[in-house]
């Protein structure tokens, strides 16, 4: 039996990949239901998505489309385009879905320097990382094997994107003169955050290329983000393989060949292989000893995670809009928001599961600081989350006219601590480990750990996050730990 920790979009994929294979599989999930960061709550008639609202590298040679290709599961995707609009101050980025269609619009946009260079560079990029992705599932190399497997003569035609991941962003940009005028840099440093969870300046230009092309190829999950994971979870039941909520795991170690998971329930499980969804900063409290040390080491170097504040709203009438995801900048800063935009979902009027005919649910989200909202009197964080939720939905009054005369149906709001309640996650680190030039890609937790039989998948671990990064570690960990 193979234990799989976390029932969010890395354990569910790496699950119903092993189950498809024939492999017995368990699955713990602490919470009640499933999707982690990508999962739903309802209130009443309305149905919203807590975090993750875009999916993308759904085609057949990209992670998603590879993980859902191999099952044999079609998820039910509409795609958008524009696949986002950018609001800056009075005008609206449209990202074309088109490639052709967003560069000829973005060099009207902002016509300094060579911007039709700079895009047909990133496209070129983001096209040359898929086949190497595919061809090495071993990376990041954490054995001789895999560094001669990256050294085989396959590997060398991608030699030059090694220099993407220790230079950032601004200087790829600069070489193509684009970089420094304030208001495209404004966009590409938005655009970043949502994709690397950094910017310009410290975003590597390979993990850049890929944050920067997405934003024109995004599709809508109908019913909301948890539902191709609920097709995974089905496909692991369908196989004979269990999935068990409200089981948080709160001890895993190793006796003898096996592991044993302890879970709050007081249950114990045994299996030689355990693979891991668990985020790194909770493997170093929940392991001890060498293990222990291991994941301490891996947290201790990601101290700078984002949190994310979140708030959702029904609205009684539905918008004409022309995408359902909304990027709107700032004019001024918000309290305690780190960032200088809002994500916006806004649910079309073709899902009617999100709610009923005629109405939409909103779910905004945005960068926050742990630190924030630590040490608080619950009285002082109340007053807090008020405040923010309220700064929240006066920048969506101001800045989305479409929304005139709708009423908002009912508002909540979920603060970094929110977050640990409903996903466990350490301190409400959400968004995994930033892309960052000084910790590089290759230097990430890998899928395979040090421990056989332990394999660590998810937002942080290789490659990162983002549901088709964290579905392509869930592949790599799928075939190495059954090679
Ligand atoms: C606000 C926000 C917006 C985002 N937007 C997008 C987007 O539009 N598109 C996109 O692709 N990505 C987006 N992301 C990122 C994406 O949601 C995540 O990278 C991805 O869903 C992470 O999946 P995961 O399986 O690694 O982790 P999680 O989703 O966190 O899943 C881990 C699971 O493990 C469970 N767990 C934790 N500890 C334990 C334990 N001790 N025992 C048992 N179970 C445990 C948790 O409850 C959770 O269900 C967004 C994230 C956030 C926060």
């Amino acid at each position: 039996m193979i234990l799989v920790l976390g029932a969010g979009y890395g354990g569910l994929a790496t699950a119903a990949l092993l189950a498809h294979r024939g492999y017995e599989v368990t699955v713990l999930e602490s919470h009640e239901t499933l999707g982690g960061c990508a999962g739903f709550f309802r209130s009443g008639r309305y149905s919203y998505d807590v975090g993750a609202t875009t999916f993308s590298g759904v085609l057949a040679d990209q992670p998603v489309g590879m993980v859902f290709g191999e099952l044999g599961i079609t998820p039910a995707l509409v795609q958008q385009d524009p696949g986002m609009v950018i609001r800056m101050g009075e005008r609206d980025i449209t990202r074309h879905a088109g490639k052709e269609a967003w560069i000829e619009g973005v060099s009207q946009m902002f016509p300094q320097g060579d911007q039709q260079g700079f895009w047909n560079r990133l496209y070129e990029i983001e096209a040359r990382i898929w086949p190497l992705i595919r061809s090495f599932p071993s990376l990041p190399p954490s054995s001789l094997v895999d560094w001669l497997r990256l050294a085989h003569p396959r590997g060398w035609k991608y030699a030059s994107l090694g220099m993407g991941l220790i230079t950032s962003m601004r200087s790829l940009a600069a070489s193509y003169g684009v970089g420094s005028d304030a208001a495209f840099t404004a966009f590409l440093n938005e655009q970043l955050l949502i994709s690397t969870q950094s910017t310009m300046e410290r975003a590597p230009w390979v993990t850049g290329a890929m944050g920067l092309t997405y934003p024109s190829q995004t599709y809508y999950p109908l019913g909301g983000m948890y539902r191709p994971a609920l097709q995974l979870m089905r496909h692991v039941q369908q196989r004979g393989g269990t999935v068990r909520f409200r089981e948080r795991v709160v001890n895993i170690e190793r006796v003898g060949a096996r592991y044993r998971v302890r879970t709050d329930r007081g249950t114990e499980y045994h299996a030689m292989m355990v693979i891991s969804s668990i985020p790194v900063w909770n493997m170093a409290e929940i392991t001890s000893g060498p293990m222990q040390r291991y994941f301490a080491h891996h947290a201790q170097r990601n101290t700078h995670a984002w949190c994310a504040i979140s708030v959702y709203f029904a609205l009684d009438g539905q918008p004409a809009l022309p995408t359902t995801y909304y990027q709107i900048h700032l004019d001024t800063p918000l309290p305690f928001v780190h960032a200088n935009s809002l994500f916006m979902t806004v649910s079309p009027a073709y899902d009617d599961e999100k709610a009923p005919r005629g109405h939409c649910t909103v779910t905004v989200s945005t960068h926050a600081r742990a630190a924030d909202w630590e040490g608080l009197s619950q009285h002082a964080y109340q007053e807090q989350k008020r405040m923010v939720e309220q700064a929240i939905l006066d920048v969506i009054d101001a800045r989305m006219p479409e929304f005139a005369g709708m009423q908002r149906m009912h508002v909540e709001s979920g603060m970094p601590s929110t977050w640990v309640r409903y996903t466990s996650r350490h301190r409400g680190y959400v968004g995994g480990l930033p892309h960052d030039i000084g910790t590089p890609l290759l230097r990430m937790p890998p899928n395979r750990t040090p421990f056989a039989g332990l394999y660590h998948v998810g937002d942080t671990a290789f490659p990162g996050q983002g549901t088709p990064a964290v579905m392509l570690g869930a592949w790599n960990a799928a075939y190495l730990c059954t090679l």
